[in-house]
């Protein structure tokens, strides 16, 4: 027995040496494939909801690996560090720029960063500035209704919140004046049963009517519930803007592609008059205006209420609560290119070579910060083209209301019609992209000139136009002769044309509206292309103008209003009713907000 127990321990002793020697080896060979200079190294910094911790490996003097070892932040944000990680490795510099929505957790993510590198002897080719980021935070900023975005939408939610009495109401803009996309606009406003069609003894329109064309325009993909309201409310609204807020409007009203009749109010003075008008009007009632200051997230409580936004003033942080409600209005994403190419899903080349007509501030930054929240988006793959626009600045041209409201031609590089010029704005985009060189040219003749005072109220564009080399004036040949397209086709297409309006049946497209003879010259021709004007999709709202998340509930505190939202012009949106959404949503948004109990109020006087 006891020679035994020898023998055991005999074998015992030499496993456990085998095994000592292979563990040692392991080690070894695990140093050998680490480079001498590898250092793990930790960090800590303040995130939107407390500490982020980080390794960070470095190699060489390499940033090489970044690893999120603990954090709270909203799921979502933490997209916003995987991100931050990609940069900062491939720059092998923290000198990266915040991810926009996602502005603390980016802060606290990079000065965590900056905390590990602390540790390490900073050298020269690391590029690292370990100065710790100070976050200038000023809270002073409190009032009862906020507004993201002074565009249409949020002008008119600020003038509604405050006739009902709010007592405060605070608009953060970031651009340094207020307008965005509804500046560059026409201001138009469809409104079945308005004044001018009284006058011009219109009366087969009715909200029925309206409704259907803005469901159908939209190809049945709008929400019907919030279709129906901006149908039922226009004319309402298209008064208050006139009775109230005095927006002053013309005597005549024009008939858009897709509306049944002509029932399109034309404001005095274009977009940039009726926007003055509306900030005219916020500022007599105390709205206070926030300038160059750009919303970049928004701040809710542990409830998840939504109860103010960070946002960035001169480079300083600041942020801004509104007590009773917080109103997105930051209008579309027309203008930024990334997100145009990533949610489109009709044109498939809406890339950097397709200009815009939006303002350069419409790069969707409210679709981010809502979508960072869990808002739900719907309709983004919908981008609307305008169809007619300046080859050299990719906005429309004002003088196409020759074609929208009276009579013109639009014709290709070969000289012949390629479609019936009233059409709604998508058809004539899709039928203008497939054109020779994608480029369109419009015929004015010298009746439709004088008639609608062109060279008189368009002198300015007229003028760029001829130095730009994109608008010509003169006889048919000259014209043709300027642009390089066949005389003699042009002059056939124009007879054709001619010959239709005569017979009364246009035999190539089926136009009907405004069959008028190209008549005498010298003509007005210009040369257009097409580009990116609205984007459809947007957050979803209820019927309540609060913004949904993706369960279909309510957000508490969020409302949103305006291009900012989806589903209500569904896949198309008609010319002339995006006024009417700013200003019914925009009313509704601030009802909701001020009353603060997120149920519909009908707008107007009803
Ligand atoms: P809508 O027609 O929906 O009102 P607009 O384009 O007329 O849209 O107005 C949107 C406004 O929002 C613009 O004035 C734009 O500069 C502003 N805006 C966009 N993003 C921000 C942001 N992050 N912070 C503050 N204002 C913003």
């Amino acid at each position: 027995m006891k020679k035994n127990k020898g023998i055991v321990w005999f074998i015992l002793i030499i496993l456990i040496a085998f095994f000592s020697l292979k563990i040692i080896e392991l080690n070894s060979e695990k140093i050998e494939s680490q480079p001498e200079d590898a250092v793990t190294l930790s960090g800590i910094g303040k995130g939107k909801s407390g500490d982020i911790l980080v390794e960070v490996v470095i190699n060489n003097k390499k940033i090489k690996h970044i690893e999120i070892i603990e954090h709270n932040e909203t799921p979502g944000f933490d997209k916003a560090m995987v991100r931050l990680i990609d940069d900062i490795v491939a720059k092998n510099s923290v000198d990266v720029d915040v991810i926009t929505g996602s502005t603390i957790t980016s802060k606290g993510f990079i000065s965590a960063v900056k905390n590990a590198l602390s540790k390490y002897e900073v050298d020269e080719e690391l590029n690292v500035d370990i100065e710790e980021v100070e976050t200038n935070v000023d809270d002073n900023y409190q009032s009862e209704i906020l507004i993201i975005g002074g565009g249409g939408a949020g002008f008119t939610a600020a003038i509604e919140a405050a006739s009902l009495g709010a007592k405060s109401v605070t608009i953060i803009e970031k651009m340094p004046f207020g307008g965005g996309n509804t500046r560059m606009s026409g201001g138009e406003f469809a409104a079945p049963g308005n004044w001018v069609q009284v006058e011009e003894g219109i009366e087969n329109d009715s909200v029925e009517l309206f409704y259907n064309d803005i469901y159908e325009g939209g190809y049945r993909q709008g929400k019907p519930e919030l279709v129906r309201i901006l149908a039922e409310n226009a004319l309402d609204n298209a008064l208050w803007l006139r009775d109230f807020v005095g927006v002053k409007y013309r005597d005549e009203q024009s008939w858009y592609g897709g509306h049944t009749v002509a029932r399109t109010l034309w404001p005095e003075g274009d977009g940039p008059k009726y926007i003055d008008t509306l900030i005219k009007k916020a500022l007599d009632m105390g709205v206070n205006v926030e300038y160059n200051t750009r919303a970049e997230e928004f701040i809710q409580n542990e409830d998840g209420r939504v109860i103010g936004v960070i946002a960035v003033n001169n480079g300083i942080e600041k942020r801004f609560y509104g007590n009773k409600g917080v109103i997105l209005a930051t209008g579309g994403f027309g203008a930024n290119v990334e997100m145009r190419m990533e949610y489109d899903t009709q044109w498939g080349r809406l890339d950097a070579s397709i200009p815009t007509t939006n303002s350069p501030a419409i790069v969707g930054d409210g679709i981010v910060m809502a979508d960072n929240i869990g808002a739900n988006l719907i309709g983004m793959g919908a981008i609307q083209l305008y169809p007619v626009n300046n080859p050299a600045t990719g906005n429309y041209y004002f003088m196409d209301y020759a074609r929208l409201m009276s009579n013109a031609l639009l014709i290709n590089k070969e000289g012949k019609r390629f479609v019936d010029e009233k059409e709604t704005r998508d058809n004539i985009a899709k039928a203008t992209i497939f054109q020779p060189s994608a480029t369109s040219y419009e015929l004015i003749d010298s009746k439709v000139i004088e008639e609608m005072d062109l060279e008189g109220k368009y002198r300015d564009e007229l003028l760029r136009g001829y130095d730009q080399g994109v608008i010509f004036k003169g006889t048919l040949e000259e014209c043709s002769k300027f642009f390089d397209i066949p005389v003699e086709q042009v002059e056939h297409t124009v007879e054709r044309y001619n010959s239709f309006v005569e017979s009364g049946a246009d035999l190539d497209f089926n136009r009907t509206k405004d069959l008028r003879k190209i008549e005498e010259g010298p003509y007005i021709m210009f040369a257009s292309v097409v580009s990116v004007h609205h984007t459809m999709g947007g957050v979803e709202i209820d019927i309540s103008a609060q913004v949904l998340n993706e369960n279909g509930d309510r957000i508490e505190g969020l409302y949103a209003a305006g291009e900012v939202t989806g589903g209500i012009h569904g896949g198309n949106r008609l010319g002339s009713l995006s006024i009417p959404d700013t200003v019914t949503f925009g009313r509704i948004a601030a009802r909701s907000a001020v009353n603060n109990e997120g149920v519909f109020i009908p707008v107007g006087n009803k």
